[in-house]
């Protein structure tokens, strides 16, 4: 039986994983599953796939959540701490499925354990790379990518060489205003943006695909993972989604990976790397599909492709700055107090501020300066919205 945990079992993505465990429930041994404000769905699935312990990442859900658990086996816990104490739990694989730079620490203490850790967490990647590959290394531990993007450009890597790769392009389906008009975006409302014409996900990815912001972190992610230089990396909008990253090789050859838009895909992958199983995916049939279109992004549309360019450029902890000031400028799209654009600007605007310190961003990659640079930029943009709102 293999060991696994689930960090954000209750998200889109830990759902799917879930989904997958439970076709095989003999083949694993769920040590932990953590989730957040939904109570009652970590404690039904972690009744029902016997966990060891079930986190919510939220100290004053604790009794709610031992109330759901009484009379089963699973431990209950809550808090930032339990949530170290769960990565700790030896596990032959972890999936990494929080949302946000909350992600960061649970992920490092399942690497020093030597696991094995599915990434669908990018925001992680972002924000500390260079330290989550540092410690993956030290410990003898191994990253596997589930974003579907990343998994894709993995696979059509197995048997090649790194250096033999001229350019790597992830695919963008371009989100919920692929077709709208420029203008027409200034006042897109929340509903809208929620709303993704071929993924499912969960809300904050899905605002981010609208925005291009989600892929201005792939582009940095793919920087982290294959250690390409980013003038490698190549952004395509592909409205099908059904390519979902290409290899280019010094021949001039092109790998790709195509699949239907189902995360089981990617995380099937991770779970039985380095062998393929059968996955409840739907089988893709080219000839419906018919065509598959490809455009290169408008730069006046997407500025945070622009900014994902300057982080690169920047280096040292800018990435921290850039993903925390755009996390905290989607809370305030979420929350209604700025329009669908301002989280472009006032992410700009922010970045630009704390880059302006060296001191800062050039600090040594620890887990505590990565939080701290988090924190400053999550209050610079607050303030910032403050000051615009008046
Ligand atoms: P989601 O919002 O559906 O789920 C997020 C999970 O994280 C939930 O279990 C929630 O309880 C937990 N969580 C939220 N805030 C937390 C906090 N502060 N501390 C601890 N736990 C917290 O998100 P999702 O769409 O499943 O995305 C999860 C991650 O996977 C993100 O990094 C996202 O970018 C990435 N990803 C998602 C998809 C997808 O199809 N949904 C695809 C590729 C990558
Ligand atoms: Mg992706």
């Amino acid at each position: 039986m293999r060991k696994i945990s689930i960090f954000g079992a209750t998200g889109s993505i830990g759902q799917n994983t879930i989904d997958l465990i439970r076709r095989q429930p003999d083949a694993y041994d769920v040590v932990a599953l953590t989730g957040g404000h939904n109570i009652a769905q970590l404690a039904q699935d972690a009744i029902e796939l016997r966990a060891e312990i079930a986190v919510t990442a939220h100290d004053a859900r604790l009794p709610e959540l031992r109330a759901a658990l009484a009379g089963s086996a699973v431990e209950a816990a809550a808090g930032p701490e339990a949530l170290l104490e769960a990565a700790s739990r030896p596990a032959d694989w972890i999936m990494s499925a929080i949302v946000g730079a909350a992600g960061l620490a649970p992920g490092l203490k399942a690497l020093e354990q030597g696991t094995t850790l599915a990434l669908a967490n990018k925001e992680s990647l972002v924000c500390a790379g260079a330290l989550l590959m540092q410690t993956a290394e030290r410990h003898g531990a191994r990253i596997l990518p589930v974003d579907s993007e990343h998994s894709a450009v993995f696979q059509a890597l197995v048997g090649e060489r790194l250096d033999e790769v001229e350019r790597i392009i992830i695919t963008a389906s371009g989100g919920a205003f692929r077709d709208w008009p420029l203008e027409a975006l200034r006042t897109a409302t929340l509903a809208q943006a929620s709303s993704h014409p071929n993924w499912d996900m969960g809300q904050r990815i899905t605002i981010d695909s609208a925005s291009m912001f989600n892929k201005a972190l792939e582009v940095i992610e793919t920087r982290e993972f294959f250690g390409v230089d980013p003038s490698q990396i190549e952004v395509l909008v592909h409205p099908q989604s059904l390519v979902h990253a290409l290899v280019g090789f010094r021949d001039g050859a092109l790998m790709s990976h195509l699949g239907a838009p189902d995360m089981r895909h990617a995380i099937g992958y991770a779970l039985h790397w380095p062998e393929r199983k059968t996955l409840p995916v739907p089988r893709l049939d080219l000839a419906a599909a018919g065509q598959l279109e490809f455009r290169a992004p408008d730069p006046n549309r997407y500025p945070a492709l622009r900014l994902a360019q300057e982080v690169m450029a920047r280096g040292g902890l800018s990435g921290a700055a850039f993903n925390g000031a755009k996390e905290q400028a989607l809370d305030h799209f979420i929350a209604g107090r700025i329009g669908f654009l301002d989280m472009a600007t006032i992410t700009e605007q922010v970045l630009a501020s704390l880059e302006a310190h060296p001191g800062l961003i050039d600090a040594a990659m620890t887990l505590e300066n990565v939080t701290r640079v988090d924190d400053l930029a999550r209050q610079a943009t607050d303030q910032v919205v403050t000051q615009r709102t008046g």
